[in-house]
């Protein structure tokens, strides 16, 4: 099982983070996304988290459809209903009416600490 959250290290004496894949343990953690191309040393782990998403906008925004039970769209105060995802990556879902499926409203979605599992 892996984890995707902000791993915390200390550079020039200083508490930094960047965006990781870890198990639980924390052992054998990677960097991800654009922490892992650019050595990122984020001040916060919120901003360790925003990198990690810009990225998946960028790089693995997909959209899927037509094939899922109608939902309620996942913007709170939305009422529409949907049959069509938004996937950052391979594991993070969004269902998104078509006035909310797009790459803006995503950005404003927040998530947890810990992102999500992977097999
Ligand atoms: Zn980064
Ligand atoms: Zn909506």
């Amino acid at each position: 099982m892996k984890y995707l959250y902000p791993i915390e290290f200390s550079k020039d004496g200083k508490r930094k983070y960047y965006f990781g894949e870890t198990d639980i343990d924390e052992k054998g953690v990677v960097r991800v996304g654009t922490c892992k191309e650019d050595k990122c040393a984020h001040d916060t782990p919120t901003e360790a988290s925003d990198c990690y998403r810009q990225y998946l906008l960028d790089n693995e925004w997909v959209l899927k459809g037509g094939n899922i039970e109608p939902r309620k769209c996942c913007i709170k105060k939305c009422a529409n209903m949907t049959t069509q995802i938004a996937c950052l990556g391979d594991s993070i879902e969004y269902a998104l009416c078509d006035e909310h499926r797009n790459k803006a409203t995503v950005k404003t979605i927040g998530w947890g600490f810990v992102l999500n599992l992977r097999n």
